[in-house]
């Protein structure tokens, strides 16, 4: 098996050691990570800007630092080892639960692997932690248990410290408080801290709730953002021009229109589009 490991705290973190080092037991490594730290970029690829892609022997053989994001890593690092099995992403330097799920580099990293057809498992843990020492028996459970499941496209896994087992989990979607910290440059100009607070405990089953009762939490994700539930309800509560839509259109558009739709995405995105 082809494994291929990113992070975003940069090629030089303890945590994506870790990570390697666990992976080498399941397959070929190859680390590809950022040169410097990319925490909270998300799945930002980089447009307007060529890449580079270095060999960086004191991390390992066959290990490669890029200048980008995480993101231009997995995608980078696909395209030039050829085939790529599975993308493991991590061990991050503190958790991703609830909002960081929409901000986490680390977590973007796997959804890049998905996106491209690709396994992802995104791996955090307490910024805390110091050796791994005691993490990687769990972390290689984790793959033990999870690396068989190949329906299993996209996961979001947690370890908090000294764990005790490991469960499934659902994402804390909750309200959060936007908190922003006001302060001053040396000249006097104001300058602002962001940060967040979630305003509710964590319910039960939520990968929170989970790291908080110490247990390892793995919450699969999928892609689709598709509020399906709404969806139903609106196409009987309040049916639009579908009717019309499928009687006078094909199901599948013609290549034309199929071209037209993906120039004028191109334009807007001016980023080049993977295969
Ligand atoms: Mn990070």
């Amino acid at each position: 098996m082809r494994i291929l490991v990113c992070n975003d705290d940069g090629i030089y973190s303890p945590g994506i050691a870790a990570l390697a080092d666990v992976a080498a037991a399941f397959g070929t490594v190859q680390v590809v990570a950022p040169n410097a730290e990319q925490s909270a970029m998300g799945q930002a690829i980089t447009a307007s800007r060529p890449l580079s892609y270095r060999p960086t022997p004191a991390v390992g053989p066959s290990a490669y630092r890029v200048n980008g994001t995480p993101a231009d890593c997995v995608t980078l690092g696909a395209h030039n080892w050829g085939k790529v099995d599975i993308v493991l992403s991590g061990c991050n330097l503190g958790f991703n639960v609830g909002n960081a799920v929409w901000h986490s580099g680390t977590l973007a990293a796997a959804k890049q692997a998905a996106l491209l057809g690709i396994r992802g498992i995104a791996f955090s843990a307490p910024a805390s932690v110091e050796k791994y020492d005691a993490l990687k028996p769990w972390m290689h459970r984790v793959l033990e248990t999870l690396l068989p499941q190949q329906g299993l496209k996209l996961v979001n896994v947690n370890l908090p410290e000294e764990p005790r087992g490991m469960i499934w989990t659902r994402i804390s979607v909750r309200q959060y408080e936007g908190l922003i910290v006001p302060t001053k440059d040396p000249k006097g100009r104001e300058l602002y801290w962001f940060s967040a607070t979630p305003l509710e405990a964590a319910p039960e089953g939520t990968e929170r709730w989970a790291v908080e009762q110490h247990r390892i939490s793995m919450s699969p994700l999928c892609l689709d953002l598709t509020g399906h539930r709404q969806l139903g309800a609106l196409r009987a509560d309040h049916p639009l021009d579908e009717e019309l839509a499928r009687t006078v259109s094909p199901p599948k558009s013609s290549p034309e229109a199929a071209k037209k739709v993906a120039q004028e995405e191109a334009s807007a995105a001016a980023g080049p589009q993977h295969p």
